[in-house]
């Protein structure tokens, strides 16, 4: 799963107007974004055979810190805890606790049974929809497409930069994603992790094209403030 999450980032700026993109992101990958590191680190473990599923070739032996479900509850509680000490937004809170969470349900959808309910449990989760393209992409395209055009409703460009950042942002995405797809399988475990900590940088892409829109719905009010094509108030 890669743009599902991100799909699932653009479609929470509705619920949650005042929340950055960015800061959306980071919560929906949240444990992706954890991932990398403790590869490195060597807390977690994965391995690479071609032909492991039909969509990826990364087996996942051992992520009890970043996606065992109960250590996923701790992380939406801590990131939900340090959005409302930081900005005191309730909602904004609540949907990135959420969106943490949604991680692993979609998650759980595509990876092979190897989702650990806890730490050292030896009950795994995954419903394997990676055993099959098709399925992988009508799970992940639509929720993709409907996130963007959510966002791009709820939210209306300042500047050039706000209009064609986001359109390269999402071009962007769909390219990493369809060279995940049909590019060759990654060399070494270390170069998935390295490969995986630059997705920070589409976090920060997030926060830079957040502050060049505007959120189009007022969340308190209600009051719409997107003017339409004659550019006079709805
Ligand atoms: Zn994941």
């Amino acid at each position: 799963m890669f743009i599902g999450h991100f799909g699932i980032g653009f479609c929470a700026k509705s619920a949650a107007p005042k929340v950055s993109l960015g800061s959306l992101f980071l919560a929906a990958q949240f444990i992706d974004l954890l991932w990398p590191t403790l590869l490195l680190l060597g807390i977690e473990r994965v391995r690479i055979v071609p032909g492991a599923t039909v969509v990826t070739p990364l087996i996942f032996d051992h992520y009890p810190v970043s996606h065992s479900l109960l250590a996923v509850f701790g992380w939406a509680a801590m990131v939900a805890c340090v959005y409302l000490v930081l900005r005191r937004d309730r909602i904004g809170a609540i949907v990135l606790g959420l969106l943490v969470l949604s991680h692993w349900g979609l998650d759980a959808i595509v990876h092979q049974p190897d989702l650990p309910l806890y730490p050292g449990s030896t009950t795994l989760i995954g419903m394997g929809a990676w055993s099959s393209l098709p399925i992988t992409l009508a799970v992940e395209v639509p929720l993709f497409a409907i996130g963007v055009w959510l966002y791009s409703r709820a939210t209306s460009p300042r500047d050039a930069s706000g209009r064609w950042g986001l359109v390269a942002l999402v071009v962007f995405l769909i390219l990493i994603y369809a060279g995940n797809l049909f590019g060759s399988p990654p060399p070494s475990a270390e170069a998935i992790a390295w490969v995986g900590q630059s997705q920070w940088l589409l976090v920060v892409w997030g926060y830079w094209v957040d502050n060049h829109r505007f959120a189009s719905v007022q969340a308190q009010s209600g009051v719409t403030t997107r003017s339409n094509a004659l550019g006079e108030p709805p």
